[in-house]
């Protein structure tokens, strides 16, 4: 028996209707996009665009740019900066937690890995001065074995 999931809102659109957000289609292509290839990847706007294309979707970079912007304010998508390789974006989810990345400044290669020490000392340090925690990860630049 197959259980009618398309019936059920996934929490992502809860929250998008909650806060008062239109889920128009365009933000629903990108945000169903991250979901199904899942957390831990790491996508520039331009993949995205490629990958909305690939799926017929007719949509300018530009507009790509812009729900990936807004994904990332509402809480949906992370945005990590990599100086010359550009910005990518990966699904924040409760499964995919607090985690670093290891990025090669060439070709924008994007592994993570975890470390509770990273962790424990951002911790540590938001304590001391008395700041509130909101993440503690860490960006490490390299670059990669290929682009040696
Ligand atoms: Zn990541
Ligand atoms: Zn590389």
């Amino acid at each position: 028996m197959k259980a009618s999931y398309s019936k059920v809102s996934t929490p992502l659109e809860l929250e998008l209707h909650q806060q008062g957000r239109r889920l128009t289609p365009q933000r629903k292509r990108v945000l169903d996009l991250f979901q199904r290839i899942g957390g831990g990847k790491h996508l520039s706007a331009e993949e995205v665009h490629g990958k909305l294309l690939q799926s017929k979707s007719r949509v300018s970079l530009a507009t790509v740019y812009r729900t990936l912007r807004l994904l990332v304010k509402m809480g949906f998508l992370n945005e990590l900066e990599l100086s010359e390789g550009g910005h990518r974006f990966e699904l924040l989810s409760q499964d995919h937690p607090d985690h670093h990345h290891l990025v090669c400044v060439n070709c924008g290669r994007t592994e993570e890995f975890e470390s509770e020490q990273v962790v424990l000392v951002g911790k540590q340090a938001a304590e001391k001065e008395g700041f509130k925690l909101l993440e503690s990860t860490l960006n490490v630049r390299a670059i990669c074995p290929k682009c040696l």
